[in-house]
């Protein structure tokens, strides 16, 4: 089972507990729980403090070793909670 570091809590995880989010065409971040933009991932529990925390800490920049336009939090977490599907 491949495991994965949350940006959050820095808890590891099986990467199938996180949610996996990426960057798109359009360099924007966004949830990717399929794995179809390919390309490097960031991984989070599916819960808000890891988001805020992540986001806070500017990890996904850094995790991604690119510069991804970075929605608000508001925003990414209802795209995580399922809200906006995947065509966005
Ligand atoms: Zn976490």
């Amino acid at each position: 089972m491949p495991e994965r570091t949350c940006l959050g809590c820095r808890s590891v995880l099986p990467k199938s507990s996180l949610v996996r989010l990426a960057m798109d065409g359009e360099g924007r971040l966004r949830p990717d729980p399929s794995g179809r933009l390919g390309g490097r991932g960031a991984y989070i529990c599916p819960d808000r403090d890891c988001l805020n925390a992540a986001l806070k800490k500017n990890a996904f920049h850094r995790a991604l070793r690119s510069a991804p336009y970075v929605p608000a939090a508001d925003a990414l977490w209802y795209e995580i909670k399922g809200g906006a599907g995947e065509t966005g």
